[in-house]
């Protein structure tokens, strides 16, 4: 403050000791008219200034702050300071917005804010993709009038948002989301969207594949309970039936040690705790050892053949792949009727080296083909139990291949025969010194 009034002070005195001075030489009138015109200079100088400001305020550069002389230079320099500090914090603060927006645009969650009369205020693009919602028109809008489901609606009117509701993407069918209310500040309210098709997906496998083992386990476990009722009702068994039953049993059991054995090897495969074991792997005496079992499999109701055509081995697990060419020789003569011939070949195809099992069986149609490494998918369901087969043979095969980089590769004809190839990239391959 004193900073300020000594400059119009020292003025004012200044212009006293001049009327003074003149007083003293030409009279009082003469020292009235001086001090009168220095303070209407001094009101000019004022006024000019004054003006230089206003016109700087309504159309001036705001980066450029007019100069001036004396008090009003303190003004200016003053304004120029406070003018660069907000210019920093709105900087900052735009800077933190920006980071913000980022931040929810990158958020996979979809993020609508809306008013205290639930109208959209904002949303991010995970809620657009969400719920359909367009940055151009949707702003402003009643969120019930843009999503027109019961549920949603009965969620919106009610006050319990403590559990998420469940519901369907208006903008996509397929899509499941996870939707919940988060109230904040005055009536104001937040809705947070999670897509959880993934989730419902896997949570539906989960229910499907325990319906299957259960359906799989009843059907022996029904028979075996059966005979064991059957002895206890009996008392005593004639000696040829007591051993038809044992016989009827002992398959029965059989078929569920396969399955359980199988489940087993799944979970095994599927475990990330079970890193792959690699080593070179000889494959021409695997795939030898393949056609034994072929041909003691079959008992001689097949030709069975083997042409090798490469002596290169592959770098992988032997017990994986022993269990996984050993499924597809085993389905190869299950599925080939008595008199049907099955080569086992093992040789280049184009850029990958394959293991190949052509049968002249019944053949596949192509509708199922996909669908055939799935857990518990049969073409024919009676023909696998017959033949022992557990529905999980070429899951196994798929995740074995997996691990290895290579891929099954399904040709088949109805009414000719298939061929199932396992086939590994070159980067799995040792190739042989000859
Ligand atoms: P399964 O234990 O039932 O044989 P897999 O997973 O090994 O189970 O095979 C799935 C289904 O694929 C079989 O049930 C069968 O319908 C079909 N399949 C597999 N291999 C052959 C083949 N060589 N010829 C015809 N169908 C086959």
């Amino acid at each position: 403050m004193i900073d300020f009034w000594w400059r119009p002070l020292l003025v004012f005195c200044a212009l006293i000791a001049v009327a003074l001075s003149a007083a003293l030489f030409w009279g009082l009138m003469v020292a009235m008219l001086v001090f009168i015109a220095g303070l209407l200079f001094y009101l000019g100088y004022h006024l000019r200034q004054m003006a230089a400001f206003a016109a700087w305020l309504q159309h001036g550069e705001r980066a450029r702050i007019p100069t001036a002389s004396g008090a009003w230079d303190e003004i200016f320099y003053g304004l120029d300071r406070l003018m660069r500090r907000q210019k920093r914090s709105t900087s900052k603060l735009s800077a933190v917005l920006e980071r913000f927006e980022h931040a929810a645009q990158a958020i996979p969650d979809g993020i609508v804010m809306l008013s205290d009369a639930d109208q959209i205020d904002w949303f991010n693009p995970a809620a657009s993709r969400h719920f359909g919602l367009d940055e151009n028109t949707d702003r402003g809008q009643f969120i019930g009038y843009l999503i027109r489901q019961s549920a949603f609606h009965e969620y919106l009117s009610g006050d319990d948002y403590r559990e998420p509701l469940i519901m369907k993407s208006p903008a996509n069918r397929e899509m499941s989301l996870s939707v919940q209310m988060v109230p904040f500040g005055d009536k104001q309210k937040m809705l947070i969207s999670r897509d959880i098709t993934q989730f419902e997906m896997v949570e539906a496998m989960r229910r499907d594949f325990v319906a299957n083992v259960s359906h799989e386990l009843r059907t022996p476990l029904t028979v075996v309970g059966g005979f064991l009722e059957t002895f206890l009702d009996m008392g005593s068994i004639p000696p040829e039936d007591f051993h038809k039953y044992c016989d009827l049993m002992q398959q029965q059991t059989e078929r569920m040690r396969r399955l359980v054995d199988d489940l087993l090897t799944l979970s095994r495969l599927e475990s990330p705790q079970n890193r792959l074991v690699e080593a070179r792997v000889d494959m021409v005496s695997l795939v030898q050892s393949l056609y034994q079992d072929a041909q003691s499999l079959s008992a001689g109701r097949h030709q069975i053949s083997l042409v090798s055509e490469s002596s290169d081995a592959l770098l992988g697990n032997a017990d994986e792949l022993t269990s996984a060419l050993g499924n597809l020789v085993s389905n190869a003569v299950r599925y080939t009727p008595e008199g049907g011939t099955v080569v086992l070949r093992w040789g280049w195809r184009g850029e990958a080296l394959c293991f190949s099992v052509q049968d002249s069986g019944e053949g596949i149609e192509a509708q199922h083909i996909p669908r055939l490494t799935e857990r518990f998918y049969r073409v024919d369901r009676g023909r696998s139990r017959e033949t022992g087969g557990t529905g999980l043979g070429l899951a196994i095969v798929k995740h074995v291949l997996t691990r290895h980089q290579g891929r099954l590769v399904i040709e088949s004809k109805v009414g000719q025969g298939s061929c199932f190839s396992a086939c590994f990239p070159l980067s799995r391959v040792v190739k042989s010194a000859d």
